[in-house]
């Protein structure tokens, strides 16, 4: 099948695709192992957590092997927000799904039949369709990837029954390897994927479930409101999401934020489904949403820099926390996670669960709630507790969570504790946490003396703690199973086996003393390699530069209606920000940089730089740009093959036959602005004439161009101020080829 310059064929190494077409540097975890057993045509099966870089798992194999790598994908925004990333690279990717027009569908199949794709993602219930499966038995294919496989589990709240068929695919295509990839991994699971997906066979690659660069933070609930103002205010204009458990809490909280001033947005399932899209869609668009969600919002939600999760209740189980917060930072920059929980949440959890009568899955539920609140209390590291619990065992604590940061202090409460219990017994295990404190503490209310309950032998004994003590002594009993909620009850505290051992003075109780709101302070590790990154990002002119910089990415982001991480990830703009690109190759050693966002963007933003440090000055010192090793070499290689590639032949040809632009960009799937890119390599080569390109401008606008253009360049404003001149009314790509023509044949672009 025919593969033009831009979708790299073989001869070509995975290190190469990731360099050039990703702007990468090195693999991550298993991912090369990964890649090199699907490329020679293994069956594997890839455990990996959020963040972790599953996709590329698949879409490097696609690539590299002959034909199109079919995906299979659970939701219509997943498909797209990958396409569209993938089209950003340059890479020929499409998606097939009920939210396109026949008109588009067609489209697709008719580049899927021509070999134009090496990606095509398509929901399992068309996959499954028997016209589409004779389709691709007469087409070369060269890989199957089935992402969030878990999705053919019956045990997780994301089973589609549509995924279950997919067995068939191993009968009827036994020759095309299979790639199933998920960040649910625990035991059950797993076997329903290998069974379901009959992947016996395959090689399973399985990474940790650490996420390093999550600071894990959990604290006292006490005015959550408050609490969590604070938090966000101190970290405005970032993406991030507040949990809540229920749909009431969250249309309460997220108006709450909103009359602050803060643009929070609600999800739950209440919604209609057109409120709910709309809403996703802005917090993946938008910088710095906070969405406040109930936990229907999930699957689907790759945005890459969500710098924060803050649940306002725990969730259901460790597996739910895990995953609720590996939401988090799956850019890999530094992201936090906070809990803020009460005795009172725990009361709803264990009635929301309820007994064994009404819910068969109670036990395993209650037994599950118990090891998170085990986590909640824990003195130990908690990326330890976390992690062990996930059946791994690191061995040093991880300095990135609350406990490492500030450890917690321990008391002796077994005294606390007995009377604690007696007060439970003498009132007859009927009452919950705050009478219990008032009997504790003595207080004459109305409840107390009319239940007689200030004649007991405990009332007014606990005076020594105050009442905000009391309250985490019972928090805490509880987490430790030291007294049981009433699952049928209003949260009236129970005495159980354990009770009885304090009471009897057979068991001594250490309790955690409070550090109220230590956690909702700043207090981000940024993994090792970021640290100097983060140091020079402190610098006010650096700070602004990046200011600019998300500007810009935003602006193109919205023209092009893609999301903003799709033109460049955070990391990248960082970099720039830090290292000061002066010209467009310097630009292609840094993060992120492929060769086709080097082409589109480069300039734009070398501009940006040169235009900044003119208005506003340069840190005293810029740190040296990192040198990395193979990125010298695709370089050296890019420079090489200057002058007319493949592509920008096909482009040009096409562009012959429909005169615009925008045809060419719809008819290769690619967006504008790397066509008018193309064109102006055309008009550098001499291969097309500007009047080629502007030929549908009018007389009065290639003038206000020109004259734009002249005073811009001019006064060192670039391309960029002549955009800014005109208003943003012409594509940049358009300005750039007009440019090219005023300089006149092969000049180098750096030199505007
Ligand atoms: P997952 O699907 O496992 O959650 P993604 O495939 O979305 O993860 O990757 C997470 C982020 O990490 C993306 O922004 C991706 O581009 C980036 N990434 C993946 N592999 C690498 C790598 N080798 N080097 C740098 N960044 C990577
Ligand atoms: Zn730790």
């Amino acid at each position: 099948m025919q593969h033009t310059e831009s979708s790299p064929s073989s001869g070509r190494s995975p290190l190469d695709i990731l360099a050039s077409v990703y702007g990468y540097h090195a693999f991550q975890g298993t991912q090369e192992a990964v890649i090199n057993h699907v490329v020679n045509g293994g069956d594997a099966l890839v455990l990996m957590p959020t963040g972790g870089g599953k996709s590329l798992c698949y879409q490097i194999p696609a690539m590299l092997r002959e034909g199109t790598g079919i995906v299979v994908s659970p939701l219509i925004a997943l498909m797209q927000d990958q396409v569209n990333a993938l089209r950003q690279m340059n890479v020929r990717a499409a998606s097939l799904h009920s939210g396109l027009s026949v008109a588009e569908q067609r489209q697709v199949e008719i580049r899927f039949r021509n070999g134009e794709l090496d990606l095509l993602y398509v929901a399992p219930e068309r996959l499954m369709t028997p016209s589409f499966l004779n389709q691709l038995k007469t087409l070369p294919i060269a890989l199957f990837a089935i992402d969030e496989a878990h999705c053919v589990s019956q045990w997780g709240h994301d089973f589609r029954p549509e995924y279950t068929q997919l067995s068939a695919l191993h009968q009827r295509f036994p020759n095309v390897p299979r790639i199933a990839l998920t960040a649910t991994a625990d035991g059950p699971t797993r076997k329903d994927i290998v069974d379901h997906l009959q992947l016996q066979d395959a090689a399973v690659f399985s990474t940790g479930f650490d996420r390093p660069n999550i600071s894990y933070a959990v604290t006292l609930k006490d005015k959550g409101m408050d609490q969590l103002l604070h938090f966000i205010r101190r970290r405005t204009g970032e993406a991030g999401i507040v949990y809540r458990v229920s749909r009431k809490k969250v249309e309460d909280t997220a108006q709450a934020l909103q009359n602050k001033g803060i643009t929070a947005l609600p999800y739950h399932a209440g919604m209609t489904a057109i409120q709910r899209n709309h809403n996703q869609e802005r917090f993946m668009r938008e910088e710095g949403v906070v969405m406040v969600a109930t936990v229907a919002f999930g699957m689907g939600v790759d945005k890459p820099n969500v710098r924060y999760v803050v649940h306002m209740e725990p969730p259901k189980s460790l597996e739910a926390y895990h995953q609720e917060t590996g939401r988090a930072g799956r850019d890999g920059l530094p992201a936090e996670a906070l809990l803020l929980y009460g005795l009172a949440d725990v009361v709803l959890l264990r009635r929301m669960i309820g007994t064994p009568e009404t819910n068969p899955r109670a036990f395993v539920e209650h037994h599950k709630l118990n090891a998170l609140l085990g986590f909640l209390e824990c003195v130990d590291c908690r990326r330890k507790v976390l992690l062990s619990y996930f059946g791994e065992t690191p061995g040093t604590p991880c300095g990135n969570c609350d406990t490492c940061l500030v450890p917690p202090s321990t008391w002796d409460g077994t005294v606390a504790a007995q009377k604690a219990l007696s007060s439970v017994y003498r009132t007859g295990q009927r009452f919950g946490a705050a009478h219990l404190t008032d009997v504790l503490l003595g207080k004459l209310t109305k409840r107390m003396t009319d239940h007689g309950h200030n004649t007991l032998k405990t009332f007014g004994c606990g005076k020594e703690l105050a009442k905000e003590s009391w309250k985490s002594v019972f928090r805490q009993m509880v987490a430790h199973d030291l007294l049981t909620v009433d699952m049928e009850g209003h949260g009236n505290l129970l005495l159980n086996e354990n009770s009885w051992q304090v009471l009897r003075g057979e068991r001594e109780v250490l309790f955690r003393r409070e550090t109220l709101d230590a956690a909702t302070g700043r207090s981000r590790v940024a993994p090792e390699t970021d640290t100097a990154l983060h140091a020079a990002l402190s610098h006010p002119l650096t700070a602004s530069l990046l200011q600019t910089l998300r500007e810009t990415r935003l602006r193109l982001a919205e023209e092009q209606d893609v999301p903003p991480y799709a033109i460049f990830p955070d990391k990248t703009l960082m970099e720039i920000a830090v290292y000061r690109p002066a010209t467009v190759d310097d630009l292609g050693n840094l993060y992120g940089v492929g060769q086709a966002k080097q082409t589109m963007y480069g300039q734009l933003f070398v501009d940006i730089v040169a235009s900044h440090a003119a208005a506003h000055g340069m840190p005293e010192s810029v740190p040296p740009m990192p040198q990395r090793a193979e990125e010298k070499e695709r370089r050296r290689s890019a420079r090489e093959s200057r002058g007319v590639t493949q592509t920008i032949r096909t482009t040009l040809d096409l562009f012959a036959q429909h005169g615009t632009a925008e045809a060419v960009a719809a008819e290769r799937g690619l967006v504008v602005g790397t066509i008018y890119g193309h064109l102006a390599q055309g008009i550098r080569f001499q291969e097309l004439t500007v009047e080629d390109v502007t030929r549908n401008l009018s007389a009065q606008a290639l003038q206000a161009i020109h004259e734009a253009l002249g005073s811009n360049i001019a006064s060192g404003a670039g391309l960029r101020g002549a955009f800014d001149t005109l208003k943003g009314q012409y594509d940049y790509g358009l300005l750039r080829c007009i440019a090219t023509g005023l300089r006149g044949g092969d000049s180098p672009e750096q030199d505007w």
